[in-house]
């Protein structure tokens, strides 16, 4: 087994993918440098959950305990129906046994973390900013990337690699590269309101809760486990709703604000004895929206020395708290087969063979609702509610553990690693 370091690594995107990439290969003995197209990195977005088979990464990467410090450590997941009658309740990481924790946290925050973690190891010039991947030229011993300022067009630097990792995003410029046919993304017909609310501590202040059905979904979970000196806590939701066919909100924008009285009107009666969701949605500052959407799963990510990793790879729906993890264990994944591998062509197949079948797995099973579908199997069969003895446990249990196996976080595989 022949230990390839001292490879040239460019990655594409310091979003939460290509940062931790960065860590990963860094710390295998690889040369990286990070080319990001935002002027500066600001820590943008709401909530995001990191399952403990990402967490275990993160852990061998020492900043678990970074991590700890602002994010919430869940304690269990509760699905409810639009009537506030809880179904299904299980717990999470540690407290369901797993070796590491599940972690709600502020993406934006996490980003810094990342961000910080890797100027600190990597070096100050480790990342460069303002520099838009436009193109790329390989040729016999290497690639050479082309980086543009996105604002003024004017090239910001040609950069010579050994490997380009395309961790762009969805939009991701790599991606057009390798499939120019492609197009756009796929729009679910459902749209995302994400906000976040200082409130008080709801459950037992460490739950995610899931309410409704997958017409009208309600997402909440809190992202700091510090409470303000009110005794107030950042909690983040997300309402899912089904939109008409001629909704026309198709633009993939993060940062679009959305209207607050409208979503007041339409969860008016969702006031439950455990959470009342008008008020937390009346107390958020800003609401962003964002059209639900993905795209097919690739048959390949590598082409030669190219390939891809996060979003860029397997964009999926916000389902089953696997966006952010999916892409790290591709970071993982990618810096073991380099370390394991005798060559980087190889490294690179096998980096292919093991990621993009699991990940186009989650993609399809996302689209088939994932754990979600309990929503609505509940809400179909018991629009008016239900008395307790109807739960149908056994079907749900399964339901439950398919998914998990699928996206490869079931307690029993995982915890025999390492
Ligand atoms: C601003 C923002 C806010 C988000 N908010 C949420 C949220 O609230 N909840 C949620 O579940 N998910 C959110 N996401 C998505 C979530 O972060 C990802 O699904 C997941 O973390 C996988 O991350 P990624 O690094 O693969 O992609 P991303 O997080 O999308 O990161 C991609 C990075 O690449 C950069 N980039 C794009 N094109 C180029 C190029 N040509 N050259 C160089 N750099 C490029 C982007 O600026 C970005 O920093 C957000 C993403 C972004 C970019």
């Amino acid at each position: 087994m022949v230990n390839q370091e001292n490879m040239k690594i460019i990655i594409a995107g310091a979003g939460i993918g290509g940062l931790t990439a960065a860590l990963c290969l860094y710390e295998a003995g690889h040369e990286v440098e990070i080319f990001e197209s935002v002027k500066s990195i600001k820590p943008l977005g709401v909530g995001i959950n990191l399952l403990p088979h990402s967490v275990r990464i993160l852990t061998n990467l020492d900043i678990d305990d970074e991590i700890a410090k602002t994010a919430v450590e869940t304690r269990d997941l509760v699905y409810a129906n639009k009537f506030g009658q809880v179904f299904w309740k299980e717990p999470r990481g540690r407290f369901a046994g797993y070796k590491w924790p599940q972690f709600s946290v502020h993406r934006g925050e996490l980003q810094m973390l990342l961000y910080d973690e890797v100027l600190q190891r990597l070096g100050s010039d480790a990342i460069k900013t303002q520099h838009h991947l436009l193109s790329y030229v390989e040729y016999e011993d290497g690639i050479i990337a082309n980086f543009i300022d996105r604002e003024t067009g004017d090239l910001q630097a040609q950069v010579e690699g050994d490997i380009l990792i395309g961790a762009d995003g969805i939009n991701s410029v790599v991606r057009q590269h390798l499939y120019p046919q492609e197009g756009e993304v796929k729009y679910s017909g459902n749209v995302l309101y994400r906000g976040t609310t200082l409130m008080k501590p709801f459950l037992n202040g460490a739950s995610m809760v899931m309410i409704g059905h997958l017409r009208q979904k309600m997402v909440v979970y809190p992202i700091q486990h510090e409470l303000n000196a009110q005794g107030l806590q950042l909690v983040n939701w997300v309402a899912n709703l089904k939109e008409a066919d001629d909704y026309q909100l198709k633009v993939r924008d993060w940062n679009r604000q959305a209207d607050k009285q409208r979503l007041l009107d339409i969860y008016q009666s969702w006031n439950f004895d455990w959470l009342d969701v008008p008020a937390m949605i009346a107390g958020a500052e800003n609401i962003y929206e964002f059209p639900m959407s993905d795209r097919d799963p690739l048959p390949r990510w590598t082409f030669r020395r190219v390939t891809l990793l996060g979003d860029a790879a397997h964009p999926m729906y916000p389902i089953g708290s696997n966006g952010a993890s999916q892409a790290i264990l591709d970071a993982d994944a990618l810096t073991r087969a380099l370390i394991e591998e005798p060559d980087w062509q190889s490294a690179l197949e096998r980096y292919d063979a093991e990621r993009v079948p699991a990940t186009a797995q989650v993609v399809l099973q996302n689209r088939q609702k994932g754990p979600d579908f309990i929503m609505d199997l509940m809400e179909e069969r018991f629009p008016q509610g239900f008395a307790p003895d109807q739960i149908p446990h056994d079907e749900l249990e399964g339901i439950m553990e398919h998914y998990k196996q699928i996206a490869g976080f079931d307690v029993k595989s995982l915890n025999e690693k390492i």
